[in-house]
């Protein structure tokens, strides 16, 4: 039995990578039984049926440390999150939503504002005392920096990371100076349905040169909230969580309470106004849902 990781699965087909070789396996009827889909991301062990046609059947999947959902990836270490600078324009309330979602599966988090030439510099100084305070490795580039991109490369050594963040940021062009050929440009993988209408998207782990992995996804594809619990929303603010501390309640939601820890920060400018701002519109957003 040899040990495995999913790389890609396709109409009940598995695509293990093994040492660089590609096995294509179907998985034993008892994980139907047992409700357990294996998932693209999964370590396995797996039985080699035909050596030449490089066919197997996977017997066991091993403990996941993370599950994501959208997209539907397991043992993710990582969110590299990319907006850009200007054209789009940076969107931060999208962007804090990024990171909420992205901290909520226990992913670590790094920002990457790219296209930073087409920019003045006291733009970028704000941005930076914003997400400073966060605490997330925040990296400004261009696509072709070739120090960052160094820099982001051993970042994602040996680690599996999802690349995320809306369109037009340069996000595959981004990945693409990382290894060349990485992605497509379009940065969907896509096949055409018989109909020839439809596009399907198949969640797929790319293997880096350097060691480690990349999914590229359009994004979390849903990037509603609304599925949080009002109380649990602040712990997904990284600065929140000291300030917090020091709120008189414990069932503090640092809206209206008096003696509130986070409120205090924002005050000091130790959260910046922005991100608490983001937090209210959150907040609203889950009560909202909540009602109907
Ligand atoms: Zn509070």
């Amino acid at each position: 039995m040899e040990t495995g990781r999913i790389i890609k699965g396709i109409g009940g087909f598995y695509y293990i990578d093994f040492h660089g070789k590609t096995y294509e396996c179907k998985a034993r009827g008892i994980f139907r039984k047992n409700k357990l889909v294996p998932m693209v991301g999964d370590y396995v062990s797996f039985s080699i049926t035909d050596e030449a046609q490089q066919l197997g059947m996977i017997e066991e999947i091993k403990d996941r440390e993370t599950e994501l959902i959208r997209p539907a990836v397991a043992n993710v270490d990582q969110a590299v999150v990319v907006f850009a600078a200007a054209q789009p324009e940076p969107n931060l309330s999208l962007l804090d939503r990024f990171l909420v979602l992205a901290e909520s599966q226990g992913l670590e988090i790094i920002i990457v504002i790219n296209k930073i030439d087409l920019v003045e510099p006291s733009r970028l100084k704000k941005i930076k005392n914003i997400y400073s305070h966060t605490g997330y490795p925040l990296i400004f580039t261009t696509r072709t920096q070739k120090d960052t991109i160094d820099g982001l490369r051993s970042l994602l050594t040996d680690k599996t990371t999802v690349f995320a963040g809306p369109s037009g940021v340069g996000k595959s062009t981004l990945l693409n100076n990382i290894q060349s050929n990485l992605v497509m440009e379009t940065g969907a993988i896509s096949t055409k349905t018989e109909r020839g209408k439809h596009t399907t998207r198949h969640v797929e782990l790319i293997p880096l040169d350097s060691g480690g992995w990349v999914v590229d996804t359009p994004g979390f594809s849903s990037l509603s909230v609304d599925f949080f619990q009002e109380q649990d929303l602040s712990h997904f603010f990284k600065e929140f969580a000291l300030p917090m501390e020091t709120c008189r309640f414990s069932s503090c939601i640092h809206e209206n309470e008096p003696h509130c820890g986070v409120k205090e920060a924002v005050e000091s400018g130790e959260i910046a106004l922005g991100r608490y701002e983001s937090y209210l519109q959150l907040l609203a957003e889950i009560r909202k849902n909540r009602r109907y």
